[in-house]
């Protein structure tokens, strides 16, 4: 695997001639790698030529009061990881590289940027789609890997990829747990024993709104209740949301409609802040 830290270095490899050819996938983290991570570049290996992945913290994306500097990270882990998974290509920038002072420019995604999590995140999108259009611009991928864990995140995405006719696939991948039902996070590193057991209800209460959906029940109001019932049971976690939107435009709808919902949440327990989702249709492209 290279490894590269500059943009210059990025491109000396891949106007390598070893990589002329190929066709590119590409995979944006933030680091601090797990198997949900890893169950993309898998992915991204099995369906491309050359492997990319970049691991950069991207300042823009994190508000002023938020946890830009207790981000989990451990470089030399992630890296033993990606060489085990036979990524090509790791960029690892720093801020200086990918924001040269004085730094001007930025994509909104405007509309689909401040419901959800973008009630509480103000500018959060708006530094996701700029990062990863750059990334995108740097890396001339084909196709790129994101998860459905950060649902909201993969439609901002490919409505920038669409309203920008960017040359680049979306293939979104399905959520990775752990043994208890917990979504995979780096963050849930910073979770106390008691948080880890109430953040549980977070997966707990989709389960619920998937019976309720099994049985037939479609109104998103009888679904959100139930939601909020399961996530009460525990003093520990304050509910920040439950939206059940439709998938193009994020707007809530009062009726699940099938192939075309996702059923969003996010939680606190105590400082961390935690999301996950139900998703009734497909986010690829
Ligand atoms: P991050 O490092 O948190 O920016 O995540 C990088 C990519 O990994 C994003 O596309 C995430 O949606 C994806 N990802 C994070 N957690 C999971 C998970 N538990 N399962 C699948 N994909 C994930």
């Amino acid at each position: 695997m290279k490894i590269c830290r500059s943009i210059q270095s990025l491109h000396g490899e891949l106007s390598a001639p070893a990589c002329g050819r190929g066709r590119i996938g590409f995979v944006p983290t933030m680091g601090f790698l797990h198997q949900g991570h890893l169950s993309l570049v898998r992915c991204c290996r099995e369906e491309n030529d050359l492997t990319v992945v970049s691991i950069f913290v991207n300042p823009a994306q994190f508000g002023p009061a938020e946890d830009l500097q207790r981000y989990p990270c451990d470089p030399e882990k992630d890296i033993v990881l990606l060489e085990k998974e036979n990524t090509d290509i790791l960029f690892m920038p720093d801020n200086s590289e990918m924001y040269p002072q004085p730094y001007r420019t930025y994509v909104n995604v405007e509309g689909l940027d401040t419901m959800l999590c973008g009630q509480t995140r103000p500018g959060h999108f708006r530094g996701v789609a700029t990062v990863v259009l750059k990334l995108f611009n740097l890396v001339c991928p084909a196709w790129a890997y994101f998860g459905q864990k950060d649902a909201q995140q993969a439609i901002v995405i490919r409505q920038m990829v669409r309203d920008l006719h960017l040359p680049v696939q979306i293939r979104v991948m399905a959520i990775v747990r752990d043994s208890d039902g917990l979504a995979l996070s780096s963050r849930n590193v910073y979770l106390s024993p008691a948080e880890r057991q109430a953040a549980l209800l977070l997966p707990k209460s989709l389960q619920k709104a998937a019976a309720l959906i099994g049985s037939g029940v479609a109104e998103s109001q009888v679904i959100r209740e139930s939601m909020q019932k399961e996530l009460d049971r525990d003093p520990l976690l304050a509910t920040e949301y439950i939206s059940i939107v439709r998938l193009q435009d994020l707007q809530e709808i009062p009726a699940i409609e099938a192939g075309n919902t996702l059923i969003a949440a996010a939680v606190r327990a105590g400082r961390i802040r935690l999301i996950d989702n139900l998703l009734l249709g497909d986010l690829s492209c």
